[in-house]
């Protein structure tokens, strides 16, 4: 990978943190606790404890893919950067643009 595609994959990495930290606060209101509250119906509070269910799955996947992003920016300079895990190839720059927190090349991906 060259230096200019490394560039352009860092500021790809900071806008996905800056988009995903603002999509973890969002998810975070969502997933508070559900006050019991007497107005709402059985129906309705059912329903609100199932978009709370999604919700939190969301959140959790977000929160994972933040780390990844945080340590692909930490490694950014690293010799391993965009190398495959598995294999020891290189991932290429577009899937990296795609994926930035990407580890492992599509092959091996596939293969797990
Ligand atoms: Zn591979």
């Amino acid at each position: 990978m060259t230096k200019k595609e490394k560039t352009t994959l860092e500021k790809t990495i900071q806008t996905n943190i800056t988009a995903l930290k603002d999509q973890i606060l969002t998810l975070e209101e969502k997933t508070k606790p559900i006050a019991p509250d007497c107005s709402l119906g059985r129906l309705t509070r059912l329903e609100a404890m199932g978009e709370q269910d999604v919700a939190n799955k969301v959140l959790d996947e977000a929160r994972v893919r933040l780390t990844r992003l945080n340590n692909a920016l930490q490694g950014i300079d690293k010799p391993m950067f965009g190398i495959c895990i598995e294999c020891e190839e290189e991932i290429g720059f577009g899937r990296m643009s795609i994926r930035p927190e990407s580890v492992r090349c599509v092959a091996c991906t596939g293969n797990r």
